[in-house]
């Protein structure tokens, strides 16, 4: 749907991939959100159903996918990076807005803060019910994500996920409840939140990203393979072996409190640095710095502290790390910039 541009309206194109936002419910007047199949209302139909929206920017909707988000693959989320970036590039579009299923938002929004080189406002957003829920905060979100990208003061803060009205960044944000309408929260808390219909800010980045990232959609082809392992009581190496197998260049191993590794899985951990499978040690709590060289001998294993980054995330960085180098020295150091 491309709507007649108004001259004095930010021109803001939303990007459709499906989620729950996207989402009915499977019998009528169902009451349970969870009974619902996520992905099946179109781009159009989305804009259409929150009032208000076309007040707030000129407005050109695509759907460019109609998937649950638990089925984004590498090959989606290059897809949709470079899409974005197309947008973001062209003089007639002032910001961006994907709808975006919640399981893996924040896994494509910190791609896109990473890759995406544009100051523009890029805002994710999605739904915890679908838009047939009593209560829906579908046409809420939408209306948020849109007020928040089509707002001036939105431009240059890397990518953000507007949901339940508060303003995150994308380089903190996680999904930390399955079921509520505040699902979304970051460790250092959010960067801002809508009030009154408009983006109201607290914080700001100091980490690089979009414009001032080493890392940019346009030359990337594919993203190498790295795997997440969760740490567990009895942990065993075929798990590992597999990821090798498989061909993963590095391993973001999701340890214990502060990125603890059991003993018994050092003398594995040092055989796969020095088969240049590094393993990037990350926490499973999800918050909170791993230091390197603290709990751990990094120096001596040959092995990458993610800092605070979850373990997602750090897969994501991980793989953005080695589009670049091999070697873990420099790799470190991404880790410790971003
Ligand atoms: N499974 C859905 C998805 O991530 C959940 C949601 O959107 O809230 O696509």
């Amino acid at each position: 749907m491309n709507r007649t541009p108004t001259a004095s309206l930010p021109r803001i194109a939303v990007v459709a991939t499906g989620g729950t936002i996207a989402g009915a419910g499977t019998a009528p007047g169902d009451a349970a959100s969870a009974a619902y199949r996520s992905a099946v209302v179109s781009a159009d139909e989305l804009l259409a159903a929150v009032p208000g929206l076309q007040r707030l920017a000129a407005l050109r909707a695509e759907q460019l996918f109609q998937i649950d988000s638990a089925d984004f693959t590498d090959d989606k989320l290059l897809a949709l990076a470079r899409h974005v970036a197309a947008l973001c590039a062209r003089d007639d579009v002032d910001g961006v807005v994907v709808t975006h299923g919640t399981d893996t938002m924040e896994e494509s929004a910190y791609f896109l803060h990473l890759v995406v080189k544009s100051a523009k406002p890029i805002v994710l957003t999605g739904a915890m019910r679908p838009g047939t829920a009593p209560a829906a905060d579908g046409p809420a979100n939408l209306l948020h994500a849109v007020a928040v990208a089509a707002h001036a003061s939105s431009a240059g803060r890397g990518v953000l996920v507007v949901m339940n009205e508060e303003i995150h960044s994308a380089r903190d944000v996680a999904k930390v409840h399955s079921q509520r309408l505040d699902a979304f929260a970051s460790p250092h808390g959010a960067l801002g939140a809508v009030v009154q219909g408009a983006p109201r800010w607290y914080r700001a980045l100091t980490r690089p990203h979009t414009t001032a990232s080493e890392f940019d959609i346009t030359a990337i082809d594919a993203l190498p393979l790295v795997g997440v392992v969760m740490g567990h009581g009895h942990m065993r190496r075929e798990v590992f072996d597999a990821w090798v197998a498989a061909g993963a260049r590095a391993i973001a191993h999701a340890g214990f409190g502060g990125g603890t590794v059991p003993d018994y899985l050092n003398p594995l951990f040092a055989e796969l640095c020095a088969r240049g499978v590094p393993v990037v040690r990350c926490a499973r709590v999800g918050a909170g710095p791993v230091i390197r060289n603290a709990n751990f001998d990094d120096d001596a294993c040959g092995s990458i502290a993610a800092d605070d980054q979850n373990p997602p995330r750090a897969r994501l960085l991980a793989a953005l790390a080695l589009t670049r180098t091999p070697d873990v020295r420099e790799m470190q150091g991404v880790f410790d910039r971003y």
